[in-house]
């Protein structure tokens, strides 16, 4: 294999065996960073001969869940359990997830918007370029695990891209359903063609991404049924021989995002104050939020309504709301059927 042009360097040897942990290199050079490297974390465990899998986390620097189960994987995994290789990077956009950032603050780059990126792009572009250049190259199945953030909370999920043609939808699914979390998230019309999900897409790769509960916080029930399900996803793409018990496992429910009107918005500035929670079923004109214009005592809250019967995917975070922001986005039932369609 002619090696890919690239920016970014390790001393890592993705073809030895046994625990290696280091980072990739990535040079960049601003106020801060006369002439510095930007260490990103990068372990590679690999035994036997069998498949590739990677594991990313910090795409989105203030998502929290993903990041400690990998460290944990990291950790703990002894590499005589693995047949094959896994490649795993937990602080991916290492410089926003030092910064508890969504995106980097050298470039203001969304990582999830940078693929396939250019091997002489920004920071985040390069690292971008890297993973399709590569990694991905060498990668049989791949994870993404992402949360909802400093803004948002989502119902525990594995979240599938909507591209790639029907067998590969349909290894997707399968390791969506090994995982098992309680819900999938079948991303169609608002699957982004600049995400990692897409370019695995395009290079025939079956990719996971997860969105777990987020707030820039820890869930710990979503945090133990993550830790068992990815042992299962590392079992059902062929990583660790031994089967892990089916411990907290859910028979997932497949759900989709309603487009634009799936969107709760806040009509006004205000205090948001939740009357469902993650999860819930609504039905249309149900009331599922008030907004309390804070210098304006005198003037009614706002409530509003489900703008359609569904089940509460995302709920916003923050509780001090501007005109415009949305506070629950709402899914509706999928079925494997329609995913494949
Ligand atoms: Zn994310």
């Amino acid at each position: 294999m002619t090696q890919a042009r690239t920016r970014l360097t390790t001393d890592i040897d993705y073809a030895s065996k046994g625990k290696q942990l280091g980072f990739l290199r990535l040079v960049h050079s601003d106020d801060r960073y006369a002439f510095g490297i930007l260490p990103i974390p990068l372990a590679v465990i690999a035994n036997g001969d069998g498949p590739t899998m990677l594991l990313t986390s910090g795409t989105h620097g203030d998502e929290y869940e993903g990041q400690i189960l990998l460290h944990d994987l990291i950790r703990n995994l002894d590499p005589a359990r693995v047949t094959g290789r896994l490649i795993i990077l937990p602080a991916l956009n290492f410089p926003a997830v030092m910064a508890a950032s969504r995106v980097s603050p050298l470039d203001q780059g969304n990582l999830n918007r940078a693929f396939p990126g250019e091997a002489d792009g920004g920071p985040t572009s390069a690292i971008a370029h890297y993973l399709t250049s590569v990694v991905l190259p060498m990668t049989n199945a791949a994870a993404d695990l992402h949360s909802g953030g400093t803004t948002g909370m989502y119902v525990p999920s594995v979240y599938l891209h909507g591209g790639g043609d029907a067998g590969l939808r349909k290894r997707k699914l399968d390791g969506a359903r090994a995982f098992g979390l309680p819900y999938t998230v079948c991303a169609m019309a608002t699957s982004d063609s600049r995400s990692m999900s897409a370019q695995c897409d395009r290079m025939g790769i079956p990719m996971v991404a997860t969105e777990f509960p987020g707030a820039a916080s820890i869930d710990i029930d979503s945090l133990a049924i993550g830790r068992a399900g990815l042992m299962r996803l590392l079992h059902h793409f062929g990583v660790l021989p031994e089967a892990p018990p089916r411990d907290r496992f859910h028979d997932t429910k497949l759900i989709t995002p309603t487009g634009a009107g799936s969107l709760v918005m806040a009509p006004l500035d205000g205090l948001f104050e939740p009357l469902v929670g993650l999860g819930a079923r609504v039905t249309k004109g149900q009331p599922v939020a008030r907004i309390h214009p804070i210098g304006e005592i005198e003037r009614a809250s706002a409530e509003l309504m489900a703008p359609h019967d569904g089940l509460i995917m995302v709920r916003r975070a923050n509780t001090l709301v501007t005109r415009g922001d949305y506070v629950y986005r709402l899914a509706r039932d999928f079925s494997e059927a329609e995913y494949l369609a």
